[in-house]
């Protein structure tokens, strides 16, 4: 599966990161994921190498669990999992729509993209919602059971995008409670879930296996 993480915010720094990786700086090494994905698991990964794979030259690095036997492949937060772009424009896409921007205003502001990818986009997203507000709604009781989730909640539930925006902002209002210094990533909402998701275990109540992930 794909694991995302947080390995610098642009293509540049990432391509830094990897250099010191793979000289074997210590430091940049610990920013790699070290824990299994797998929620039954959680045993420490081992460097699997590195592969070319990706449109653009990225290296991404593999890991492996011993225990499970399975390969998994770490990806920088900015870039979507499946497509050789980055998740921007998607977080734009995605933003613009839940401000109620017809289709062609979204198409007109993501000019690099075709509508029928755009549309494509935000079909997965709406598909995924349900599955995501679920897991954010119960890691962000977990961290805050005083919150008034339902309250925060309710006003969304006929829309499924706004939805998954309150729920965003509900996990991140949890979250400052405990530390008031964290930044809310507020033009890369979707990017900064695929790193919550990728750790997080399936919600109760959904389906096992794998987090959802965008695209
Ligand atoms: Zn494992």
């Amino acid at each position: 599966m794909i694991i995302v993480s947080n390995l610098g915010s642009n293509v540049n720094e990432y391509r830094a990161l990897v250099d010191r990786c793979r000289s074997g700086d210590r430091e940049a090494l610990r920013l790699l994921p070290r824990s299994c994905p797998n929620p039954k698991c959680g045993r420490r990964l081992h460097g699997h190498g590195w592969s070319t794979e990706r449109k653009g030259g990225l290296r991404l690095h593999r890991v492996l669990c011993r225990r499970c036997k399975k390969t998994h492949v770490v990806l920088p937060w900015f870039l979507a999992p499946h497509r050789p772009h980055e998740m921007d424009p998607v977080d734009q896409a995605f933003r613009l729509r839940v401000q109620g921007h017809s289709w062609y205003q979204v198409a007109d502001a993501i000019a690099e993209f075709s509508l029928a990818t755009i549309r494509r986009w935000i079909r997965r997203i709406h598909d995924l919602a349900d599955k995501v507000v679920a897991i954010l709604s119960r890691d962000a009781r977990r961290l805050d059971p005083e919150l008034h989730l339902d309250t925060l909640l309710r006003p969304f539930t006929g829309d499924r995008l706004k939805l998954l925006d309150a729920a965003i902002a509900a996990f991140w209002l949890a979250c400052r409670r405990i530390d008031p210094s964290l930044d809310f990533p507020a033009s890369r909402p979707l990017a900064w879930c695929n790193v919550y998701l990728s750790t997080a275990a399936p919600a109760t109540g959904t389906e096992q296996g794998e987090a959802p992930i965008w695209l």
